[in-house]
């Protein structure tokens, strides 16, 4: 059995705890990771604190930070299909997505490398003539990065890059559920020639590890992706110290498509949206919202789809959806799906688990008819490969049931009428708005939602400028002496 290990202040060590990590495929344990404690998050954070004003960190020059971003980008890319291998086995992603995903990674790490030493603090026109003020931009501090299982290093490449760019340090806190890719990649963080402490990767258990981080003194900010509940302990949690947040969290997101799009081309789009990833995915376009006058046609199509994906092992790289990454999630979505069922809604395809994987926690790519029923499963985030379909007439209607979610992460709008994809963008309520296209993203793109999807962005410029706090300096220019403030003139 494999076993990884924490990358802590510079030096692996398999840690005082372990627990075994089950791959998904099989639901067999094929690896030990490391669980760290209190303990060891408190000695983490001190590390991370102690390597801030390390002259080895805190004297090199931006430029000399965005080479160490530039090298571990090189490094990402020529390791990613290890890495991807090692995603895949942990989290049961399908290879095809994990390679391609990871070799993307490698670009995320260059944008930020090549931003490093283009964060400017100002010179400001002071409205006074005995002064100069000016504006250092400073690294916030210490950062808890966390992240969920799906899409680790990614997610952690949007929170890594803008924070080491910035000079800040960081722990990051990788998730049970499929730690392996990360673990690995700290070697990478340690060639590429990081300070000791700078960048610091652990696991561990919610409570005895992202709570303890969440809520440690010495940590300034936070960046997390996760689940709403999960999100509202963390900000509880940051409130102890007024660490700064940003949430990337869930969605419900809705794909509307007028009768006048290809369907074909449109179809195709859908399928991707909610089957990729085996719908584990936060932007999972999970709710087909439809013109009514094409409704069966395109549900008749996107069955066909469904029913001919190619289920098996998420190593081959002929499989087109994978297990889901645990048991856990697998039995949440087989009970919603159930009380949607129960609810009114109408099975089109799958809801049940295939048949021949009775080893692994696999489930159907699923399709179903909510239309005019209150069905659980168009109403929560299933994370799973579940799409519920329902119709609407005419804009007015599209938009009021596209907004009727306290979620609002991702959302895609297909027509082939210009102006009211316009309207349709305006109108629709989220953080990123498709149109006849989905799941596009690249680093030069902000990534957030509104509502219970989050707060903040990730991606883009801005993103980087939220690890940096300025300082804002005042230098008098006079050689007068300062007049006595208790003479009167
Ligand atoms: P969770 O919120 O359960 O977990 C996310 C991370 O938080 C994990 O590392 C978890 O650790 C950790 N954690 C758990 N409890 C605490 C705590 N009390 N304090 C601090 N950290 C804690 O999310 P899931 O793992 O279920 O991930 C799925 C969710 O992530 C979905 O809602 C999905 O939409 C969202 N997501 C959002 C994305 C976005 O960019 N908007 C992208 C991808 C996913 P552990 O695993 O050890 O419990």
């Amino acid at each position: 059995m494999r076993s990884f290990e924490h990358y802590i202040d510079g030096t692996f060590s398999a840690g005082t705890q372990q627990f075994e990590s089950v791959n998904p495929a099989t639901g067999e344990t094929w690896a030990l990771m490391p669980r760290a404690g209190a303990e060891d998050v408190d000695r983490t954070v001190k590390a991370a604190h102690r390597a801030l004003s390390d002259p080895a960190w805190r004297n090199l020059t931006a430029t000399q930070r965005g080479k160490l971003l530039y090298k571990l980008a090189d490094l990402v890319a020529a390791n990613a299909q290890t890495l991807a291998e090692l995603e895949t086995a942990d989290t049961g992603k399908i290879i095809r997505e994990t390679s391609a995903q990871i070799a993307y990674v490698a670009e995320y790490y260059r944008y930020y490398a090549g931003l490093a030493d283009k964060l400017q603090g100002a010179h400001l026109p002071i409205d006074k003539p005995d002064m100069e003020v000016w504006l250092r931009r400073e690294p916030i501090g210490v950062v808890a990065a966390i992240v969920p299982w799906n899409s680790q290093l990614f997610l952690a490449a949007v929170k890594l890059g803008p924070a080491l760019a910035a000079g800040c340090s960081v722990v990051l806190k990788a998730s049970e559920d499929g730690p392996a890719p990360l673990l690995a990649f700290a070697k990478l963080v340690q060639e590429a020639g990081f300070p000791p402490g700078v960048v610091n990767i652990i696991t561990g258990f919610g409570p005895d590890c992202g709570s303890v981080l969440t809520s440690h003194p010495l940590v300034s900010r936070i960046a997390f992706t996760g689940g709403p509940e999960t999100a509202r302990h963390v900000m509880r949690n940051a409130a102890n110290n007024l660490a700064h947040v940003t949430l990337e969290l869930g969605g419900k997101s809705p794909v509307v498509v007028f009768g006048d799009a290809d369907l074909d081309s449109t179809a195709n789009a859908v399928v991707a949206g909610i089957f990729a990833a085996t719908g584990q995915s936060c932007v999972a376009g999970s709710r087909l919202i439809v013109e009514r006058r094409v409704k069966d046609q395109m549900v008749q199509k996107l069955a066909a789809k469904a029913k001919a994906i190619r289920i098996g092992d998420p190593q081959d790289r002929a499989t087109e959806v994978g297990p889901l990454a645990t048991a856990r999630q697998r039995d949440h979505i087989e009970a919603v799906v159930a009380q949607s069922l129960s609810a009114g809604a109408k099975l089109v395809c799958g809801g049940a688990r295939p048949e021949g994987f009775a080893k692994g926690f696999y489930y159907s790519p699923t399709i179903l008819d909510c239309d005019g029923v209150n069905s659980p499963s168009a109403e929560k985030e299933l994370f799973g490969p579940v799409l519920s379909v329902l119709s609407f007439d005419g804009e007015q209607e599209a938009i009021r049931i596209a907004n009727d979610t306290p979620f609002g992460l991702a959302s895609g709008v297909f027509t082939s009428n210009l102006s009211r994809a316009h309207r349709m963008v305006r109108d629709i309520h989220a953080g990123i708005v498709w149109v006849n296209t989905y799941r596009a993203v690249s680093p030069i793109v902000p990534f957030g939602g509104f509502g219970m999807s989050g707060t903040g962005r990730e991606g883009g410029l801005e993103s980087v400028l939220d690890y940096t706090r300025t300082k804002s300096v005042w230098l008098r220019t006079s050689d007068d002496p300062i007049p006595d403030p208790f003479v009167m003139r």
